[in-house]
């Protein structure tokens, strides 16, 4: 097989097991296996990116940065939907139908995903681009995030109209929001609110490479040709052309779109009934977010008799489930302390059913939401389960009020340590100064300190952590350092090997890269991506523990809160201390001999946009070898751009560009010589 046939097939093989995954929900190879095989293709493409193929399952991964969003007219508008709340509002309905069409009529029910709309546009099978809603008429060109979610095909199955557009809602899945929120609060951000606004705020970030780490879905529910009578082959049942919705729903999963299967066909309103009395209590069961059910004319021939009000179709029509409120008592209001030292208020309620599970707690975020709500002990209140996973507090039932209720005094110290909060200005959290000596950040720090993506600690978990911290046998994470295999060795639960193992994996830990070891140290806001940008930059600790925040802000993607956290960090004397002595144990607080050896600043301040194929190099060892000294690698050519080096067969419209915006344009043995 040539190499232009092997990424060919490599490329086949990764859509599929892309669509098998993010599609079907039913991958057939590991993880680590995809990993591998996307890696190969990588690398063949980065040699002879001639072959490259612009759908190519590489593309997934993002890069393109959008600083602002084109708008685009709708060329088939995207309507709302009318709302109905009950039996009595179908039926009506229905009547309304009978009056303006003849015949039978059936129904689509679908569920009403809760998410953003888009539109995505096909042209011979390929994804041409993607259109949030707007206000209906027009909305904002996201294609380049689009591209970065796994279950849009770029690339169509089968057969397929010459020109479509398909309708459906971004949704980020519960589990996945619950994890990005996971990780927000790790490095002490404020979680998100519910999935429906991360996904549609992700749809607008301006780099795409971070809409691609959101585990965001896309879920399809219409097709709108853009010629009526331009029959394209088959259909679900063998006939030409498109008749029904239900039809539709089926070609577009034969494309390779993601349609929820739950979608059934209705012969009355008695079955639409039916559907919605299963979804209401089912829901809770599906892995995303659902407000209801659409309801739609199955018949497109029909469809097109009814036509459209001023707003949505006459054909559909959206029931909306009630939200699952319930009310209770509020007996305490408890504070939370976090790793971070940020105060979370929570609400401990009378145990009372909601949505299937017994509801104990609710968060109630911070001391302006309790002031919002004017919420008081005592007081009998509505909770409701939303996209979270923990309930909130929607509003206080102001009749039942005790007449002897106070209002709620937030509290001033912490509830730990007894050390008193502070709020600084624009932050809506409460936090505990007490850095060093409040129990649960000591404990806190240092369990993340040992955590999998920081020092990975084998043989060592968290409530290990706790007891070595309340045994008075470590004050801090330097401190795992000195332990020893005998005083370990009688606390609860340890037997030799496991004391053994302990002290081996403490051990191990001396070897673990020091973006790793920054990431461990637990500085606010400094998450594993800005560990790894800070060791890059500043390569060991020494310089950056010295950098001033006008320094640290010129490093890319590094915002004056996180340049405070950095230089508050270093300014203490006791994290000083902790370092010094990570350091006097042997860990790594320096980037390795061999990562520096390669590494200058020489291009330093410097943005390059690459672009051809190479000779003695590839164009991602090219590529790295500019940020490994110190430049940028941009993907298109700006005023900003410093050089474009341009290797064989580079597209002509990125030289005439380079040469309007007078862009030098350098060969690859100019750039090697820049390192010399
Ligand atoms: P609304 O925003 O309340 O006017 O409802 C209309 C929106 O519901 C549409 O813009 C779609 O984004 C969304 N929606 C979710 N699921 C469906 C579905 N199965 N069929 C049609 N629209 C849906
Ligand atoms: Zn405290």
């Amino acid at each position: 097989m040539d190499i232009q046939q092997q990424i060919k097939a490599l490329s086949e093989e990764l859509r599929k097991h892309n669509y098998n995954y993010y599609v079907l929900d039913n991958p057939t190879i590991s993880d680590y296996e995809f990993d591998i095989k996307l890696k190969q293709l990588q690398e063949l493409e980065a040699k002879h990116p001639e072959f490259a193929e612009a759908d190519s399952p590489t593309k997934r991964v993002g890069g393109e940065v959008t600083k602002n969003f084109e708008t685009v007219v709708h060329e088939h508008r995207m309507y709302s939907l009318d709302n109905s709340y009950s039996k009595e509002d179908l039926l009506d309905w229905e009547t309304r139908i009978k009056k303006m069409v003849d015949g039978e009529v059936q129904y689509t029910c679908e569920l009403k995903y809760d998410g953003a709309s888009i539109s995505l546009t096909y042209e011979n099978g390929r994804l041409l681009k993607a259109v949030t809603r707007g206000d209906g008429t027009q909305g904002d060109n996201v294609t380049a995030n689009i591209k970065t979610i796994k279950s849009v095909p770029l690339k169509l199955k089968g057969n397929y109209p010459a020109k479509f557009d398909i309708r459906g809602e971004i949704v980020l899945p519960f589990e996945g929001f619950n994890k990005m929120n996971e990780e927000r609060i790790e490095i002490g951000e404020e979680p998100y609110r519910n999935p429906r606004n991360t996904a549609s705020g992700s749809l607008k970030l301006q780099d795409s490479a971070e809409v691609a780490k959101r585990p965001l879905e896309c879920l399809l529910y219409s097709i709108i040709l853009y010629s009526n009578n331009s029959p394209f082959g088959r259909n679900a049942e063998g006939k030409e052309g498109l008749n029904t919705q239900f039809e539709s729903l089926e070609l577009a999963r034969q494309m390779g779109f993601k349609v929820p299967d739950a979608a059934k066909l209705a012969n009355s309103i008695d079955e639409v009934l039916e559907f919605i009395d299963y979804w209401d209590t089912h829901r809770h069961d599906l892995p995303y977010e659902t407000d209801g059910v659409v309801i739609k004319v199955n018949n497109l021939q029909q469809q097109e008799e009814l036509g459209y009000t001023a707003k949505a179709p006459r054909w559909a029509m959206a029931y909306k489930f009630k939200a699952e409120q319930v009310s209770t008592r509020l007996n305490e209001i408890t504070y939370q302390v976090g790793r971070t030292g940020a105060i979370t208020p929570v609400a401990n309620l009378e145990p009372v059913e909601l949505a299937g599970t017994t509801v104990k707690r609710a968060s109630l975020h911070n001391a302006d939401q309790i002031e919002k709500l004017d919420i008081r002990v005592g007081d009998e209140v509505f909770v409701e389960k939303g996209g979270e996973i923990i309930p909130k507090i929607i509003a206080v039932d102001f009749t039942k009020r005790p007449a002897d209720s106070q209002p709620t005094q937030y509290i001033t110290h912490c509830p730990d340590c007894d050390t008193e909060l502070v709020r600084t200005e624009g932050d809506a959290k409460h936090y505990c100064p007490n850095y060093n000596g409040c129990n649960v950040q000591v404990i806190g720090r240092i369990q993340h300190f040992i955590s999998r993506k920081a020092m990975d600690i084998e043989g060592l978990g968290g409530e290990t952590v706790a007891l070595l911290v309340n045994e008075g046998l470590i004050t801090n994470y330097s401190d795992l350092y000195e332990l020893t295999k005998e005083q370990v060795m009688p606390l609860e639960r340890m037997a030799e090997k496991s004391a053994e193992n302990l002290i081996n994996g403490i051990e191990a830990s001396k070897q673990i890269p020091f973006e790793r070891v920054l990431f461990a140290l637990g500085i606010r806001f400094v998450g594993e991506t800005v560990a790894k940008k800070l060791a890059k930059h500043y390569k060991n600790i020494d310089a950056l523990s010295q950098a001033t925040i006008i320094d640290l802000v010129t490093v890319d993607e590094i915002g004056n809160r996180i340049a405070e956290s950095v230089v508050d960090f270093f300014a203490s004397e006791e994290n000083r201390m902790i370092v010094d002595r990570l350091k006097s144990f042997g860990v790594q607080l320096a980037l390795s001999e061999d990562v520096l050896a390669n590494q200058t600043n020489k291009l330093q301040g410097q943005t390059f946009v690459v672009s051809g194929v190479f000779e003695t190099v590839s164009r991602t060892e090219l590529k790295k070898l500019i940020e490994d000294n110190g430049g940028k690698v941009s993907s298109s050519i700006s005023s900003k751009t410093s050089y474009l080096v341009a290797g064989d067969k580079m597209g002509p419209s990125k030289r005439t560009k380079a040469e309007t915006l007078n862009v030098p344009i350098i060969s690859e043995q100019d750039f090697l010589n820049m390192l010399i």
